[in-house]
């Protein structure tokens, strides 16, 4: 998937997922955002050419210490080879880089004094790159998610690099009147926190599941 539709998905399905929050704790919800449009674009740091290479600085330095530190450290923890889709597209994977960039950003905010919860942005990116690995299985090339406990891969119906397919353009538009809509049943009805965390919570598995079922997911057992 394109680098742009793994923002939009991943930025959407977390404006979603922070519905309950945004009003009661917009900082948080804020720093949790920001963490996942970062982690919605690391797995693709074993791409040449993507999208965070070309961001903001802060995207930018981001994806370069997961390029040059933390995927060779991969590679040879694994003991892989360099491959598109291979070890950084991987649960393994996507937790090594959060854990490691959730430190480094914590050292960074110590430096500059900055009194924000770091961790919120750690457990963002954990979120993000989980999504990035969610959007990466609805495609051909598919991705092996549990690699290298667990062989089993993951692929759906969608072409990269093909301008006409729209499924995850249409997704992200979804989740953005989805978000919307959660934020408007807040302010106008009296609904419980409670019931507001299982309401999003299952809205977000059931169009995640209808999605997959529209990108034609399928399960191929090695
Ligand atoms: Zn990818």
């Amino acid at each position: 998937m394109r680098g742009q539709q793994h923002i939009q998905i991943s930025v959407f399905t977390g404006l979603v997922l922070t519905a309950p929050f945004l009003l009661l704790n917009p900082t948080a919800s804020v720093l949790l955002l920001v963490g996942i449009f970062i982690g919605s674009l690391l797995p693709d740091s074993d791409a040449s050419d993507r999208t965070a290479k070309h961001g903001d600085s802060v995207l930018f330095a981001f994806d370069k210490i997961n390029e040059v530190f933390i995927y060779p450290l991969l590679l040879r923890l694994f003991q892989e080879k360099k491959r598109h889709r291979g070890i950084l597209h991987t649960v393994a994977g996507v937790a090594t880089f959060s854990i490691i960039l959730t430190v480094i950003t914590g050292i960074v905010f110590l430096i500059l004094n900055i009194q924000f919860n770091f961790w919120l942005i750690g457990i963002g990116l954990f979120i993000g790159g989980i999504l990035h690995l969610m959007e990466d299985c609805c495609t051909l090339s598919g991705v092996i998610p549990l690699y290298p406990k667990y062989h089993t891969a993951f692929k759906g119906e969608i072409a990269t690099f093909n301008r006409k397919e729209k499924r995850p353009n249409q997704f992200a538009s979804y989740l953005a009147m989805l978000f919307v809509a959660l934020v408007v049943v807040q302010l106008f009805y009296d609904i419980a926190f409670l019931s507001m965390i299982i309401l999003t919570l299952m809205a977000i598995t059931l169009s995640w599941l209808g999605f997959f079922a529209v990108c034609r997911v399928k399960k191929i057992c090695k």
